[in-house]
């Protein structure tokens, strides 16, 4: 019996196995990298339908890949969703998402606890294009549904807000945006399939940076859109996906023999027009790393609830904010949607504010400094002067960026090595800023 002939094979067989087709010739046993732009058509006739997206097929790696088609097809899998498009980044993923649902004159809602880079596109880029974001509490479900209108083509969350670490309650959220006959839109790279599945909770599309997790070693830049499939487009809100296009044989999207009008339009439309193609040897970096997803991320979470918890007994800081720590404002709702662990990113607070992290981040051997999470090797960074730096200090307050916050990303490495580091750096920082306090001369 083939992959494919499994009933409901499970998260790791597909892992795997999800998305591969046995290449007839040569029978590879590894997803072969198809290192090629462009495809032998048939015919005239065969090219045509192509172009009309009649038939599925291969034309140019700007649209698609056989390589990356792997990736998508085995991420659609492991989410629940029925398609995906995989792209050069997190951001264009996330660019070409929501520009697929709203265009000028129009918005979206986002909650305000989001990944620097993401707040940045927003509030600078999408208001260029004239597609307005209005940010809110997403902890607030009466702030999320008041902020919608009928120009809002779109509800945006994080499964874990960054850095503040908010829960996202994606029932709650999806309900709210199906009310007003809108999707949730899901960036879910904190979490990864293995740790949660948006959508079995109501997400309609998902995003990962595959650059973090699902890399997993730090390797390369990636980012896929997942459809769950499940969103009615003929609902009237979105008439582009309704309406009779002639570049597609006088279809609409919605008509067309495809599994997903949104990323059939996702991969027509922008992926072909910005060109924001992932090149197929990142692809099968991203398929490798897919192969050890549920293992490492077992190991992720295990080391982080135990840095977590000896951060919360160590003198020498100020708190520590991880959503499975027992008295974590967000302990209950970790309980109900992050039962396996929440990830490896957390935040703890310096004695002493923004001097003491300095010091703390100059006093680390082991840990690596640098703009990235979700890494095999541990990282460390000090968000607001860095990564949410842009943000006012407003803005800072209600994303939750403090400036004795120091935000980690816990590796694979031995966590005694970890729990070492952090701690001599920990010595240093607070003997320093305790020499500043008692002389202020020195
Ligand atoms: C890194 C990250 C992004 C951006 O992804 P890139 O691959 O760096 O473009 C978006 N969202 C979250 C939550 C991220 O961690």
């Amino acid at each position: 019996m083939s992959f494919e002939e499994q009933d409901t094979p499970n998260f790791n067989t597909v892992a795997q196995h999800g998305g591969q087709e046995s290449d007839s010739l040569t029978h590879a046993r590894a997803v072969p990298i198809y290192q090629t732009t462009s495809y032998e058509f048939e015919s005239p006739d065969h090219a045509a339908s192509l172009f009309q997206m009649q038939k599925e097929g291969y034309i140019y790696s700007r649209n698609a890949n056989p390589t990356n088609r792997v990736l998508e097809k085995r991420l659609a899998g492991l989410e629940g969703g029925v398609d995906a498009f995989a792209v050069s980044s997190g951001q264009s993923a996330i660019t070409i998402a929501l520009l697929t649902l709203a265009k000028a004159g129009e918005e979206i809602v986002t909650t305000n606890a989001l990944y620097g880079g993401t707040y940045n596109l927003f509030s600078e880029t999408f208001s260029r294009f004239g597609v307005k974001a209005r940010f809110v509490d997403g902890t607030d479900i009466e702030e999320v549904r008041g902020a919608i209108n009928e120009k809002t083509k779109a509800v945006f969350t994080e499964s874990i807000g960054n850095p503040g670490l908010q829960i996202a309650d994606i029932k709650a959220l999806s309900k709210a945006a199906h009310d007003h006959g809108i999707p949730l839109v899901v960036d879910a790279t904190f979490t990864t399939p293995y740790l949660q599945k948006p959508i079995d909770y109501g997400a309609d599309i998902v995003i990962h940076s595959v650059t973090k997790f699902i890399g997993g070693n730090g390797t390369a830049i990636g980012g896929i859109i997942i459809d769950a499939g499940s969103f009615d487009w003929g609902n009237g809100n979105f008439p582009e996906f309704t309406t009779p296009n002639r570049a597609l044989n006088n279809q609409s999207y919605v008509e067309l023999p495809s599994a997903s009008p949104f990323i059939a339009k996702a991969r027509f439309e922008l992926g072909h027009n910005l060109g924001t193609a992932l090149s197929p040897f990142h692809g099968w970096l991203f398929i490798q790393g897919l192969q050890s997803l549920s293992v490492r991320m077992r190991q992720h979470v295990e080391n982080a609830q135990e840095v977590a918890e000896y951060l919360a007994n160590h003198h020498l800081i100020a708190w520590v904010n991880y959503p499975t720590l027992e008295g974590d404002s967000q302990y209950e709702l970790a309980k109900i949607y992050l039962p396996k662990g929440a990830g490896s990113i957390f935040t703890f607070g310096v004695i002493g504010g923004y001097e003491s992290a300095k010091i703390f981040i100059n006093s680390v051997k082991l840990l690596s400094h640098v703009a990235n999470v979700g890494d095999s090797k541990t990282l460390v960074i000090h968000p607001a002067s860095t990564t949410h730096a842009r943000l006012s200090p407003e803005e800072k307050l209600t994303a939750g960026v403090e400036e004795e916050q120091i935000r980690l990303s816990i590796g694979l490495e031995d966590v005694e090595d970890i729990k070492a580091d952090i701690d001599q750096a920990l010595q240093k920082s607070v003997e320093a800023s305790f020499v500043e306090e008692v002389n202020p001369f020195n």
